[in-house]
């Protein structure tokens, strides 16, 4: 049977506030915006103005989209805030942050990026794997840059740290229309986050 597809109201972006080393990473940055934007898509992500947040915001804007920026209060002059999104939440700490993205976003996505989108990306992950919300989750690999981050979460599951199923409930695609067309069809694992002592290696 054919799964359903989900249609997204708003779409959270986790990126880099630096460019990075490679012009591939901007470039992603912007299909990402564009590519929201042409899907009627709202992009929710963390209101700055700077790095791989501000070209995908810029480019959701140009393709006339719409952009909501959250941003803790008191970071806003410190997290150079673009102050030409549609809207600007103001919350009261980085928690409060990642709550109202998860509240208001239908699917993530990651792009390259630093501590900042790691930290955003995990939690939103270990969230998902606890069933504390049902929401896609897709990593952009672009140019191969979590090639090794996703060698040590194979390293993980290995290990016995991580179910498969819970590894495979990342999505990791190059390309941002497959991306978001896989999350569109996703369905979250059930069952438990314990992997029980001497169960046999899942597949
Ligand atoms: P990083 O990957 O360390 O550059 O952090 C980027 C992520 O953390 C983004 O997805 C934001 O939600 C948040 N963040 C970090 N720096 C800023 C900034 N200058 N303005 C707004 N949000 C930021």
């Amino acid at each position: 049977m054919a799964r359903a597809m989900h249609t997204f109201k708003r779409v959270c972006v986790f990126c880099g506030s630096n460019a990075g080393s490679r012009p591939e990473y901007s470039a992603a940055a912007r299909e990402v915006g564009k590519e929201l934007a042409r899907r009627g898509v709202e992009m929710v992500y963390g209101g700055g103005s700077v790095g791989l947040m501000g070209v995908a915001a810029d480019a959701a804007l140009a393709a006339g989209g719409k952009v909501i920026g959250i941003i803790p209060r008191g970071l806003r002059t410190r997290e150079l805030a673009h102050e030409g999104v549609t809207s600007i939440i103001e919350v009261e700490s980085m928690h409060a942050r990642k709550s109202r993205m998860v509240e208001l976003a239908d699917a993530f996505v990651a792009l390259p990026g630093g501590i900042g989108t790691l930290d955003e990306l995990f939690e939103t992950w270990t969230w998902l794997q606890l069933g504390i919300h049902r929401k896609p989750i897709g990593l952009l690999n672009v140019a191969g840059y979590f090639d090794r981050l996703l060698a040590f979460l194979d390293h993980a599951r290995d290990e016995r740290f991580l179910r498969s199923v819970h590894l495979d409930s990342l999505l990791v695609e190059d390309n941002v229309e497959r991306l978001l067309d896989r999350a569109a069809r996703f369905e979250a694992p059930d069952g438990g986050k314990w992997i029980e002592e001497g169960a046999p290696l899942e597949p």
